[in-house]
């Protein structure tokens, strides 16, 4: 039979045969028996044992061909292993009790990848948990199987996971050759970061070169303890994004406060503050220019902000050094409190800021904040991860580059 051809061509079995192809209620089975003289391998350790007697037919789920749902039937049989007692035997096209073919799980996941899984159960005709299954399968083989050697370079942020369940630590490769998720904890906890540190051990830690993070006082501990010999980064993009955040806190304050006065020169302003100056409007640009003008502590809190872009043009430590610290006095006799705030956390973190030159600009968090994206789009997707390791699955799934089992044939 045509299909019984087709079949042997794309995934042969080792020590088994197809002994034939039925059709079965709308579904199709293909039927496996022991090629003649193997001997069934203990499931446990994998040596082979003397068969004493077989369980009845099972069905394991293959992936659909031509669009109808395909089993693999078989009945396994029954080893007296030496060393393990009675067990059921090896198979090598399923894991332990699964009622899916691990091709059939790739194949799944792969799917996964691209759509979100309540798609890919309706798409194939499976369910959410079968979908959910094969992923976790594909994952934590993965996991077990990813190389986690010649890491130099890694990056450490927190996304928001939802309003009501907090914060994630997630730390990421950044190696130009090699980028992808590493970790993720619970909270933006001391002990969610020191856990990578304990799963990457000791000697591949001591390999770290470069560290990037925010300014979360809890990762800065962990980094200074367990990684003193990496430089660690305090980079642009968080730097630039709390200034910004402070600037439109003067603005929006200064704006509430003065048109209680009856004057709104600050009206729609928002943007013409925050964009850089050179991607602004021509309408933008005119009221950034009438803006400043005025004497408003917005405009004067805006030309520090400005001021600082000179520091990332910088390529000795040195001279930036200076430059940073002058700003900082400048700042502190602005009486504008926002910009003040961030002018102490600069003082107080400058080593770590001037790391980022350092490092001659070559690690910034911009990856970070690019692997961030994906993972926010990712738990976005996501309507079924109530649970944290749901959650965890599928950002690995993603994000983790991780390894999948090799096939002779890829059925996708
Ligand atoms: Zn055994």
């Amino acid at each position: 039979m045509l299909v019984k051809t087709v079949f042997n061509r794309l995934g042969k079995f080792k020590c088994f045969v197809i002994c034939g192809v039925r059709w079965a209620k709308d579904e199709l089975e293909i039927l496996l028996r022991p090629r003649q003289g193997s001997a069934p391998l203990c499931r446990r350790c994998g040596v082979a044992g003397s068969c004493y007697d077989r369980q009845s037919e099972r069905r394991f789920e293959f992936v659909p061909l031509w669009g109808v749902k395909t089993f693999l039937v078989y009945a396994p049989r029954r080893v007296d292993c030496v060393a393990c007692g009675p067990t059921v035997e090896k198979l090598p096209w399923s894991e332990g009790r699964r009622r899916m073919t691990i091709t059939y799980q790739c194949f799944l996941a792969h799917w996964a990848k691209k759509l979100s899984w309540r798609e890919v159960a309706n798409e194939f005709r499976s369910t959410w948990q079968s979908v959910f299954r094969s992923v976790a399968w594909v994952v934590e083989y993965g996991l077990i199987h990813r190389d986690l050697s010649g890491i130099t370079a890694v990056g450490v942020d927190e996304i928001q996971w939802s309003t009501k369940k907090g914060f994630l630590t997630m730390v990421y490769q950044i190696d130009t050759h090699s980028r992808r998720l590493l970790w993720v904890a619970r909270g933006r906890t001391v002990r969610g970061l020191l856990g990578f540190f304990r799963m990457l051990g000791k000697h591949r830690t001591a390999a770290l070169q470069f560290i990037c993070s925010d300014m979360w006082r809890a990762y800065i501990r962990v980094i200074a303890k367990k990684a003193p010999q990496a430089l660690h980064i305090l980079d642009r993009f968080h730097i630039v994004s709390n200034l910004n955040k402070a600037l439109d806190e003067v603005r929006a304050k200064e704006a509430r406060k003065i048109s209680h006065e009856g004057y709104e020169p600050l009206k729609r302003s928002r943007w013409c503050f925050l964009k850089r100056p050179e991607n602004l409007t021509p309408m933008q640009g005119i009221k950034l220019r009438e803006l400043l003008q005025t004497n408003l502590k917005t405009v004067r809190a805006y030309l520090l902000a400005q001021q600082l872009r000179y520091f990332w043009e910088y390529s000795h430590p040195g001279w930036a050094g200076k430059f940073l610290d002058n700003w900082c006095t400048l700042v502190m006799r602005s009486r504008i409190e926002p910009i003040k705030k961030i002018a102490r956390q600069l003082r107080r973190h400058r080593e770590l800021i001037l790391n980022w030159l350092r490092a001659k600009k070559l690690f910034s968090s911009g990856v970070v904040e690019g692997f961030n994206n994906k993972a926010k789009i990712t738990l976005k997707k996501a309507y079924g991860f109530r649970t944290f390791s749901a959650m965890e699955i599928a950002l690995f799934h993603q994000l983790g580059a991780l390894p999948e089992p090799k096939f002779t044939h890829s059925y996708w």
